[in-house]
Parts: structure tokens; sequence; C-alpha cells
């Protein structure tokens, strides 16, 4: 059997970034992944000449020029804008919560127009540090802006009363009192063309990769098979849930080829109304401003995870930090195992910060071998 320097648990960006650097370094890596594909959540594939984003709509951003220039050695960016649309009812509004939003609202055409409402509809609720994602909202844009746009998709995605959500979740949204429609406050963004499952192939270059095969199975028998694991599933998981599972969320896809060549006209539309049961529907070929004469879309149904099922999001609010906690201290015990990634640190981790960490998390190993 051949021994090498790491085995690295998943094949999404925290175990591809880590695994180019260590190659890059002369150390040996053997990858495996459970799934049949490369890239985990940030996996594109081609339909109709579309890429498709299999695990929803992958915009990459970041203020960072350092990780910019690092993923663009992988890939040439388009110049994409996130402009979501959210539909209530029948009334349609744009996204990020900026004057566009509010003039069509309320009617009005002036940031102090705007403000001055925002201020009379909090008033009389005496927030002045906010406690959780209702408050944080509310005393952010306001009471219609809350009811309309934030309290029924924020449900149906996280599950769970906005009282009872961390406030950091909805300040993850730029909020302007100018006419900008664009998502993100980043001095960089765009969708790589040809898809990310690209970036991760040439990432992973030179690793030995070994697909549909789960660690805890795999493990047994292969105890000695590298100096060291990079493990980018689930902590609690990798402790057999000792202290019982953490909490997360999981998304069902549920995704159209459409006879049509443009279907909602935007890439990104959010159905903020409660009873509405998906969160949102992509249309893929706007990512990448597509001409093709077919469309494909995606509805975003989202669930509580249990055992079994995919985990997608970390529910970040108290109790699950404490209890993260006491993973996190447990991971510390095994000196031979690194836990990265959205799933082995459970963080709400963008793309752009998980490449961040993973090349913490190399400078970190490269210290060790000095
Ligand atoms: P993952 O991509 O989850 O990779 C982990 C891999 O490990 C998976 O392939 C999994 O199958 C594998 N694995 C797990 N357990 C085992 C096991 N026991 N054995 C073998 N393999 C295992 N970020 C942005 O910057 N912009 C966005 O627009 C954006 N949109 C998102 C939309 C959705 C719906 C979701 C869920 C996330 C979004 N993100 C976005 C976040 C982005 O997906 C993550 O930052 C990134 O994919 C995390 O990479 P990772 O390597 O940590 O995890
Ligand atoms: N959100 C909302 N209404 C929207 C879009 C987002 O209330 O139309 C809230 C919701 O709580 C969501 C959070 O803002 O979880 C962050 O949104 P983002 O688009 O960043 O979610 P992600 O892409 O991570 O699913």
């Amino acid at each position: 059997m051949k021994r090498y320097d790491y085995l690295i648990v998943g094949t999404g960006l925290f175990g591809a970034v880590f695994a180019h650097e260590m190659m890059q370094r002369g150390k040996s890596c053997l990858m495996i992944e459970k799934r049949d594909h490369l890239a985990g959540n940030i996996y594109t594939e081609e339909v109709e000449g579309i890429q498709v984003h299999r695990y929803g709509a992958h915009i990459f951003h970041t203020s960072d020029k350092s990780v910019w220039d690092y993923i663009n050695r992988f890939a040439t960016f388009n110049h994409y804008v996130n402009s979501p649309v959210a539909i209530y009812h029948d009334e349609l509004y744009n996204l990020p919560f900026n004057m566009n939003t509010f003039s069509k609202m309320w009617g009005i055409k002036t940031p102090a127009e705007a403000k001055k409402i925002i201020a009379d509809q909090i008033a009389d609720l005496g927030i002045t540090e906010p406690q959780n994602l209702e408050e944080q909202a509310l005393s952010l844009v306001g009471r219609d802006v809350y009811e309309k746009l934030i309290k029924g998709y924020t449900e149906k995605q996280w599950g769970r009363p906005c009282s009872e959500l961390p406030a950091f979740i909805i300040k993850r949204l730029p909020l302007r009192f100018t006419y900008d429609n664009n998502y993100f406050n980043d001095r960089f963004q765009g969708i790589p063309e040809g898809g990310y499952t690209q970036i991760i192939e040439k990432m992973i270059h030179g690793a030995d990769v070994l697909l549909n095969t789960d660690y805890f199975t795999f493990i047994k028998g292969h105890e000695g098979i590298a100096k060291k694991i990079l493990f980018t599933g689930a902590i609690d998981a990798f402790f057999d849930y000792c202290y019982g599972p953490l909490q997360y969320r999981s998304v069902r896809f549920e995704t159209e080829v459409l006879d049509t060549d443009n279907y909602q006209g935007n890439a990104v539309v959010n159905y903020t109304a409660r009873e509405v049961p998906y969160t949102r529907i992509i249309e893929h070929k706007h990512f990448e401003f597509g001409k093709q004469p077919k469309t494909v879309i995606s509805r975003e149904y989202s669930s509580e995870w249990k055992v079994g099922v995919e985990p997608y999001y970390p529910v970040n609010n108290e109790q699950n930090t404490a209890l993260y906690e006491k993973y996190r201290a447990l991971g510390a015990t095994r000196p031979d195992v690194i836990f990265g990634g959205r799933l082995g640190q459970y963080k709400y981790y963008d793309m752009d910060k998980v490449i961040a960490a993973a090349l913490k998390a190399v400078n970190d190993e490269e210290a060790a071998f000095l």
C-alpha cells in the first residue's frame, strides 16, 4: 500500500486548494470523495450548452485581492454582477435593499424620504442592540421590507422563526440608500467561464483521487495510508455524533430543461412569500449571458437536515455554537487530523473565505514541517 503525506477527505474547494498547495510543496496527496464527481458544492455541469450549478447558484465575490488573484490563476472570470429580484405575491422588488426597492415599496424618490419611513416604522420598537435576526432586520429596513422581503424567505430558508436566528445572517446583505442593485459590496465579482468544476480539476492535477469513496468505510483497513488527514466533511459525523448531531439545513434542487430561450429574465429570482414552497428559482444561462435556444432552471427547496441527508448550511445559533465548541475541542486531541471547510469548521463560509482558510491551513502546516 502506497503511503501518502496527506489523505484529503472531500474534493470541494477547501480540499482542492489544500491539495494544490501541498503538491506544490512536494507532498503526495490521496483525495477521497463520497460523491460520484469532484468539486463539492461548487460542481457545475454542462446541460444544453449551459453551465448548471448543481448545488445552487455560486457567484464568486471577494474584497481580498490576493484571493481574487489566486482564483484567477485557474479560470477567466466574466463580468457578471449579481442583482437578484424578489417576488412577493404580485409585487416585484430589486435586491439587495436599496433605493430601487424603497422607491417601489413606498413610491418615494430620495434617500431622506426612505430613511424617514424606516425611522417612523421602528420608532416604537425600542431596539438598541439587536439580539436576533428579526430585531436586526427591523432596525435596518423597517416593518414593510421585513414583512414582505425578509420574514417569509428567512423562515423558509432556515426553518426557524427570525427571532431565533443570529443577527449576522442578515448582515450578509448590503443595505444602501443609493440606486445600486449589486448584491455584493465586494471589489471583485464574477462567474468562471466554463464553470467551476474545471477549476477544481486544475487544482488537484497530480493527486490520486477516488470517487464514490466514503471516508468512514475507506479508513477501515487503510488506517496508515497517510501521515496526516484533512477532513472537510462534517465534524460531528467524524466523531460519530458522540455529543449529539449539530444542526444543518439541507436543500433540494428541482432542475428542469425548458423549451424557451428566456424563462425569468434574470439569473436569480427569490420568492419571499411564505406560501410559495421554494425559496428561489435560478436560471443558469444568465450567469454567462447565454444565448442558447433552451434554458435550464432550478427551484430551491430548503429542509431540516437529518443523519443520512446532505448537509449544506450550518445553523450557527448559540446552541450549535456551544456544541461545535465541544467537537472542536475533541478535534484538537487529534493532531493527525485537520478539520477544514464549511462542514469541518461548521462555518457559513463563502468561497473566498474557504480559499483564505485553506491557504492559512497550508501555512500552519508548513510552519510545522520546518
Ligand atoms: P464542500 O463543497 O461541501 O466539499 C466537501 C466535500 O466533502 C463534498 O464534496 C462532500 O461530498 C465530501 N465529503 C463529506 N463527507 C465525506 C466523507 N465522509 N467521505 C468522503 N467525502 C466526504 N459561496 C460563495 O462564495 N458564493 C455563492 O454564491 C455561494 N452560494 C451558495 C449556495 C448554496 C446553496 C450553498 C449551499 C453554498 C453556497 N456558497 C456560496 C458556499 C460555498 O458552497 C462554500 O463556501 C464552498 O463550497 C465550501 O467548500 P468546502 O470544500 O468547504 O465544502
Ligand atoms: N434574505 C432574505 N430575503 C431575500 C434574500 C435573503 O430575507 O430575498 C436573508 C435570508 O435570511 C438569507 C440571508 O438573507 O438566509 C442571506 O442571504 P444570501 O442570499 O446571502 O443567502 P445564501 O446565498 O447564503 O443562501
